[in-house]
């Protein structure tokens, strides 16, 4: 491709909130621009990446048994009410009427659509197991845009489906999966890590975030220094000390104290004179069938609402509106505390009981208790305790009891076991061997096409510009001439070369431009192509074009004779490196 001929609106300045490298990048470098918020054209040189990118998913997942098909973007809204996704999607979801008043929407996700598919079309034990996939644009009115394209409103996504008739074939396809991912992101030259994840209704370790850990990422992994041990901060757990209970005697002495407006942590601790950690945060529950669930924790602790729900057995479960609040405690908001209340269910962190002079409202307006004694002064049943607070640096691993750590990730992939939660709703059962009517058992698997060119260049770049790896580059050569004229020797033999490369097969951007050389090369930092080949006169006169690498800046002299075969063997290595 001749520079010149191709789209390539490089710039220098950027729009105030782009503030991460791949942003940055991706606009300086002509990749990507914004039409509205979280929503991004991509220009030639986005697309090239971006669709190689695909190539690699789409390789991968047909080497690992993955079926290719299609699905529709609009879908009909009352095919999410058969599941109950619709509130559960709340604001994300893309919401119409067509010209005859039915209810469409833009997919966010297709674990309906395909489900229903299936259970049309797959009746038999025998047609099973099936893993259909699809990498389609996904629509999420996600509530903030952010990131360049590691946060959009449309996104590309590879979306993956199986249908089992075992949990035990199901782990066959997960694992597969599992590797099937782990060679995608090599390939893709990014570097992940796979955690624990939410895993939803089959528990365990039913479900894996593939992460790129970077400082700009949104989400947070918790691993261990000692062990292999790693998992979203959503779901990762902790070692608890057994036999951790309430104290039934005290001589501390429980009081009441005026607090007059102070309802946060952060001022009741600061009024009183006390640690938040002595304070026991109490915060109040609704779930779907209406119960009032009470949850205790420590003063600086965060209570995870996956964990409150898992130990309620409960699918869903929000923070209480003010009047629910009010009704439980008599106070205003802000003063609830466990002595005294009658909730329906009243859950305890493991860490509340060793709390030994606490302070917690007293659920009356501007007042709260200070010599609180768990155990003493209000009940602790042994069922009423559990893990239901995020994790925190230094908690010890659930694993092996060393430290835990905290690392900011970009997640890229999630593989998940669903168990039968669409197939029952949909029904989509097939006959068992015994002529036996059976819900399908599903898993499902995605990637965030647009996510990894991001992750990708967060992790190669530098001040210059892009460093792309090269199976995801979108040229993997570039060469430049520094002739005075087009029609001179060094212009010729640029041209020659570039053309040759060309039919050898290799992706080539011949910067074919009348500019500086000073101009060419830094733009060819800022795009990012692996491999520079520059003609110059000096060199050429002995027969030499200058060969440099941009990941190390390495420069060396190659012969023009057989130049193609050299650069050729260049790039099968460099490609190599990723297999
Ligand atoms: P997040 O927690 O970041 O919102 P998610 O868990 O909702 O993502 P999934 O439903 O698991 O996302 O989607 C599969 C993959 O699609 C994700 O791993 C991610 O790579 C990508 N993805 C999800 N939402 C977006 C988005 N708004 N923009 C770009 N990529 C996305
Ligand atoms: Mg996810």
């Amino acid at each position: 491709m001749r520079f010149s001929q191709s789209f390539i609106p490089t710039v220098r300045e950027v729009p105030a909130d782009a503030t991460i490298a791949s942003h940055i990048l991706m606009i300086r470098a002509a990749l990507i621009r914004q039409l509205v918020a979280g929503v991004y054209s991509y220009l030639p040189m986005g697309y090239k990446s971006l669709r190689k990118v695909e190539q690699i998913v789409r390789e991968e997942m047909d080497k690992a048994g993955g079926i290719e098909l299609h699905m529709p973007v609009l879908v009909p809204v009352d095919l999410f009410r058969k599941t109950n996704r619709v509130e559960a999607f709340g604001n994300i979801l893309f919401k119409f009427k067509d010209q005859h008043n039915a209810e469409l929407s833009l997919g966010p996700t297709h674990e309906e659509i395909i489900t229903s598919l299936v259970a049309d079309h797959i009746n038999s034990y025998k047609q099973l197991p099936i893993n259909l996939y699809q990498i389609q644009t996904k629509f999420r009115d996600e509530e903030r845009p952010k990131s360049g394209v590691l946060r959009t409103r449309e996104f590309v996504m590879k979306d993956a489906y199986s249908f089992h008739t075992s949990l035990e074939d199901l782990d066959k396809t997960y694992q597969k999966m599992y590797q099937a991912y782990h060679r995608i992101f090599k390939r893709c030259g990014v570097p992940v890590v796979a955690v624990e994840a939410e895993s939803g209704p089959i528990g365990g370790s039913a479900s894996h975030e593939f992460m790129v850990l970077t400082d700009i990422g949104e989400d947070q992994v918790v691993s261990c220094d000692h062990c292999d041990y790693a998992a979203n901060v959503e779901r990762a757990t902790r070692k608890v000390a057994d036999g951790t209970a309430g104290r039934l005697e005290s001589e501390v002495v429980l009081k009441e104290v005026h607090t007059p407006h102070k309802s946060t942590i952060e001022d009741v601790s600061e009024f009183l004179k006390c640690k938040p950690p002595q304070v026991i945060k109490t915060l109040v529950y609704r779930t779907s069938d209406e119960q009032v669930v009470v949850a205790l924790v420590r003063g600086d602790h965060e209570v995870n609402e996956a964990k409150l729900r898992r130990m309620g057995g409960v699918s869903s479960l929000e923070l209480a509106d003010d009047g629910t609040i009010t009704k439980l405690t008599g106070a205003a908001v802000g003063f609830a505390g466990p002595i005294g209340i009658k909730p329906d269910k009243m859950f305890i962190d493991f860490d509340v009981p060793a709390i030994t002079d606490g302070v917690t409202g007293a659920n009356k307006t501007d007042h709260h208790f200070v010599g609180v004694v768990p155990g003493r002064d209000f009940t602790i049943e042994p069922e009423m305790l559990g893990d239901i607070r995020n994790v925190v640096e230094g908690d010890p691993c659930p694993h092996c009891g060393a430290k835990l750590k905290f690392q900011r990730a970009i997640e890229v992939g999630h593989v998940f076991k669903l168990g039968t939660k669409y197939s029952s709703a949909l029904h989509a059962q097939y006959l068992d061997a015994g002529g036996k009517n059976q819900d399908m058992i599903m898993g499902c698997y995605g990637i965030g096409v647009n996510r990894i060119l991001a992750a990708a260049i967060e992790t190669h770049h530098d001040e210059n510009g892009i460093i792309w790896p090269i199976s995801i580059a979108p040229y993997q050569v570039t060469v430049i001439g520094l002739g005075r004229t087009p029609e001179d020797e060094v212009s010729k033999t640029a041209e020659r070369l570039a053309a040759e490369l060309e039919s050898a097969g290799i992706d080539v951007l011949f910067d074919d431009r009348d500019q500086r050389p000073g101009v060419k090369f830094k733009d060819a930092d800022l795009l990012g192509v692996p491999i520079r080949v520059t003609v110059g006169q000096k060199t050429l006169a002995e027969g030499k074009v200058e060969l440099k690498l941009r990941r190390d800046g390495e420069m060396q002299l190659i012969d023009v004779d057989g130049a193609v075969e050299t650069i050729k063997t260049l790039v099968g290595k460099l490609m190599a490196e990723l297999e």
